[in-house]
């Protein structure tokens, strides 16, 4: 199956699957990306804002806002992404495509320690392979800032056996779903 096919494949199931089970889904990567965080005294979370059927991030954002831990959120500009810190998700409005992006005065991530990025995705393996949206935006801000550890988030059924990787496909530190968190910590 080529990488085309398969992230059909998984978007249509990820798009039907019951919201019963979704949302449970969503509780429980939610946990347990907030245990991650406090484990490893993570003090900045960039996350994306969930779009359509992806992991929900809103329980996230809003559980590290409320633990003190900073939250940066990405806007496309020019087909670059950028991240801006956020106080609130009250702050964000409909923006590329459609999906929730951060507006106004806000400060631009400027990098920092300690930092975990959550990253979205179509399928990811268990050695952190990772396939997208298909335009790259993950891929080429991660070339740029070599230095953050990065995790994807996907359920279950997205997990695939092997994903071949192409040569500028940027790996994921960790693949977190609702049943299992596959790597560690660089
Ligand atoms: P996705 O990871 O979103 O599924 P792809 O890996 O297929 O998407 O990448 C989409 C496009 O982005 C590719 O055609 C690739 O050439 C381009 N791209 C990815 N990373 C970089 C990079 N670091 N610099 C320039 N272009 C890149
Ligand atoms: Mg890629």
């Amino acid at each position: 199956m080529t990488k085309t096919e398969l992230r059909k494949q998984i978007l249509k199931l990820r798009d039907a699957q019951d919201p019963v089970r979704k949302s449970r889904a969503d509780g429980a990567i939610c946990k347990r990306v907030l245990d991650y965080l406090i484990d490893n005294h993570i003090s900045t979370v960039m996350s994306y804002v969930s779009f359509r059927s992806e992991v929900d991030t809103c329980g996230i954002i809003e559980g590290c806002l409320g633990l003190g831990i900073r939250v940066a959120v990405p806007r496309v500009e020019d087909t670059y992404m950028h991240f801006y810190y956020i106080c609130s998700t009250d702050s964000l409005i409909k923006g590329y495509m459609g999906i929730y992006e951060p507006v106004g005065d806000l400060v631009r991530w400027h990098g920092s320690e300690h930092t975990l990025m959550l990253v979205p995705g179509s399928v990811f393996d268990r050695r952190g392979n990772r396939i997208g949206f298909g335009r790259g935006y993950y891929d080429r801000f991660l070339a740029d800032h070599t230095d953050i550890t990065t995790a994807g988030l996907c359920y279950g059924f997205q997990i695939a056996d092997e994903i071949q990787p192409e040569e500028w496909d940027v790996p994921m530190n960790l693949v977190i779903t609702e049943e299992s968190i596959y790597g560690g910590l660089r």
